[in-house]
């Protein structure tokens, strides 16, 4: 399947219905050459969680629809209009995982692509570190078919499908398990 992105499948302006619409890349916006207006084209804002249980390992969720079906993802999703970023982690924890967030502190953002229908969709990802207190309400639901405890170390990059994602796992997989050198200074 082509993928575009949204400024090559938008064709009429929503104001004029002119077909002069352009991508201006500098000010991440489609103009329309008639009527003047712009439409903007940002990011979408999304969560991750990176949730561990008491021997160390990572919550990992298996994808149940496309983009990247079947394969390894964090538990998480877009986050709901006027919504924070700390609202939407905790209710995508409770849609997937059924379980609730004890604690949860930030742990960074990461740029994803996204294609859905044909359109890639530029996305950014804040990830969280979560302290869940009660696992033994695990259950899979809502756009997550399984989910898997992996210990960082053996954590295997190709098995996860989404850009973005794959970068903070590689990241926890070097943080914890690094190239053999020399141990760390304990403070
Ligand atoms: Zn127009």
């Amino acid at each position: 399947m082509d993928a575009f992105y949204p400024s090559q499948v938008w064709k009429y302006c929503p104001y004029c219905g002119s077909q002069k619409m352009e991508w201006k890349g500098g000010t991440h916006c489609m103009c329309c050459g008639n009527c003047k207006q712009r439409f903007f084209i940002n990011a979408s804002a999304a969560v991750a969680a990176l949730i561990e249980n008491e021997k160390g390992e990572l919550i990992f969720t298996r994808r149940k629809n496309d983009p990247a079906k079947n394969m390894l993802d964090l538990p998480g999703g877009f986050i709901d209009l006027g919504e924070t970023a700390e609202e939407a982690v905790r209710r995508e924890l409770k849609e997937e995982l059924n379980v609730d967030i004890d604690d949860l502190n930030y742990f960074g953002s990461f740029p994803n692509r996204y294609l859905y229908d044909g359109i890639v969709y530029f996305t950014l990802d804040m990830v969280f570190r979560c302290r869940v207190n009660n696992l033994s309400t695990l259950q899979a639901g809502d756009d997550v078919g399984d989910y898997v405890f992996i210990a960082p170390k053996n954590i295997i990059p190709e098995e996860i499908g989404l850009d973005s994602i794959r970068s903070i796992a590689q990241m926890i997989k070097l943080k914890e398990d690094p190239p053999k050198q020399k141990k760390e200074d304990t403070v």
